[in-house]
């Protein structure tokens, strides 16, 4: 209903000229760079999206828009194409991003750039936000007891109870090890086919040889999202940060044989980034950083807190025109107004459940 309601309002803006207004108004305040944030390549129709983009905003490689937003006056004398720079950027490495998103960068000649988690790149393990969904959907078992609590798994909402609270618990890990332990008995309480089916395959980590083929394509640039992917504010040794700020980096260059400048924090709302990570970013010399904040970027933008509109192949490509265009920044920060009224983050977190948590890393629900 939510999603219908959204399609609705944004085909009045985008039918009713707003949203082109909008995209005016943008371009006549110069020096402004759009950066989009998509995840997975397909469940929806990305083709739709990127043809709406490549129509109305002039598509950089994510270096060279920086490049370009941090040095304007040598890039102010720029005549031709005056729309605005839009960049375009995917979280986590999914292999979606290479079956499906390549495809359509070669053939739309659209640059796009991935933060990878080379971690997982490495292991091949589903994403941790993934697995538990999964092993409660496949078991066969129908009882588990997991951390002391016994849960009934022919009974529907006791998969759900529990496919929660795995996601609650990896959710909240204070390291890395703590969240690979948890899940190390989760697997053996839940024990399923090691097999893939075809419709997990979209999901599944890059391998090092398609991220190669995808950087040798020309159309594919790569910057890092961590090691693992833990939320970092969670983490309670900041020497982990650093670590997983920093290994990354090296583990993705000695792969490509070359610099790596860009970093996306996971799950980059700044409750979920936290100090030490700002930190641990500057101190590991990325040039430029990215969050989820929404906005535009300007010369004037923190380097190291730079923003991201969130958008997801599902979505019409009608809200995404909108998103794109700047309405629901003003949509999103109504809503973040009222619900700050009720309960201000950081006095309850409960209130923040993971799910809505990890709306930022991966807009899909996790249901059983
Ligand atoms: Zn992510």
């Amino acid at each position: 209903m939510r999603k219908r309601i959204s399609t609705f309002i944004a085909a009045c803006l985008y039918y009713s000229g707003l949203i082109t207004l909008a995209r005016w108004w943008i371009r006549r305040s110069a020096h402004h760079l759009v950066i989009l944030n998509y995840h997975q390549a397909t469940g929806g129709d990305l083709r739709r999206h990127l043809l709406y983009l490549r129509r109305h905003y002039r598509i950089l490689h994510l270096e060279a828009a920086m490049e370009e937003l941090s040095m304007p006056s040598k890039h102010g004398k720029r005549v031709g194409d005056r729309r605005t720079p839009l960049v375009l950027t995917f979280d986590d490495g999914y292999y979606d991003n290479y079956t499906h998103g390549l495809a359509l960068a070669r053939e739309l000649q659209m640059p796009f750039t991935i933060f990878l988690t080379p971690g997982y790149t490495e292991s091949g393990d589903y994403f941790w936000w993934r697995e538990g969904n999964r092993l409660v959907s496949h078991t066969q078992v129908g009882e588990a007891t997991i951390e002391g609590r016994i849960y009934h798994l022919d009974r529907p909402k006791e998969r759900n109870r529990l496919a929660e609270a795995i996601l609650t618990r990896v959710c909240q890990a204070t390291s890395v090890a703590e969240r690979q332990e948890f899940l190390r008995v989760v697997r053996q309480a839940l024990p399923v086919s090691p097999s893939v089916a075809p419709e997990e395959k979209p999901a599944l980590p890059l391998k090092w040889a398609e991220v190669r083929e995808m950087e040798e394509s020309g159309w594919v640039s790569f910057g890092v999202h961590t090691m693992h992917h833990p939320i970092l504010a969670y983490l309670t040794d900041p020497t982990e940060v650093q670590r997983e700020v920093e290994e990354c980096r090296t583990m993705l260059e000695q792969q490509l044989g070359h610099p790596v400048r860009t970093f996306a924090y996971p799950i980059g709302q700044l409750q979920h980034i936290g100090d030490n990570a700002i930190r641990a970013v500057q101190k590991a010399g990325y040039e430029w950083a990215f969050t989820t904040l929404y906005g535009f970027n300007t010369p004037r933008s923190d380097p190291h807190l730079l923003r991201r509109i969130e958008v997801d192949v599902s979505q019409h490509w009608l809200v995404m025109a909108a998103e794109t265009a700047g309405f629901w920044g003003l949509f999103s920060r109504l809503r973040w107004i009222s619900a700050m009224r009720k309960a201000p983050y950081r006095e309850n977190k409960a209130l923040h459940p993971p799910s809505k948590i990890l709306e930022g890393c991966d807009p899909k629900p996790l249901r059983p």
